[in-house]
């Protein structure tokens, strides 16, 4: 999986999530372990060197769930993890959790990228 991302991108951003606080959750302990997601990014990160791609890591006070990609409004409701759609009360556009916090993450990466190149 490291390999393919690396190979098919020129840029990857990820998110450095705080791995050991978030094992103390137990709710999420089980899904973070499973995929290993330190191991993960010392993974890319090597692979990336490799093949001279960007990796690009955004902080974990970044609040890529909670911004609305298209407005920036910041929905607090959205820190419960049980809200997996939402409604952006400024703009209205309609989120997936997941995906809005995806556009986020790779425009805050591009963000950094472009102010460090
Ligand atoms: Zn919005």
């Amino acid at each position: 999986m490291s390999t393919k991302l690396i190979k098919e991108n020129q840029l990857i951003v990820v998110e450095t999530l705080k791995v050991k606080n978030m094992l103390k959750n137990s709710k999420l302990a089980k899904s973070i372990s499973d995929v290993s997601w330190s191991k993960f990014i010392e993974l890319l990160t090597y692979k990336a060197k490799w093949y001279g791609r960007d990796l690009v890591k955004i902080d974990t006070f970044f609040a890529s769930s909670q911004l609305c990609s298209n407005c920036g409004y910041k929905n607090e409701n959205v820190k419960d993890l049980k809200v997996r759609k939402w409604e952006c009360p400024e703009c209205k556009s309609f989120w997936d959790r997941d995906i809005n916090a995806s556009i986020n993450i790779l425009n805050e990466g591009l963000k950094i990228k472009a102010s460090t190149t």
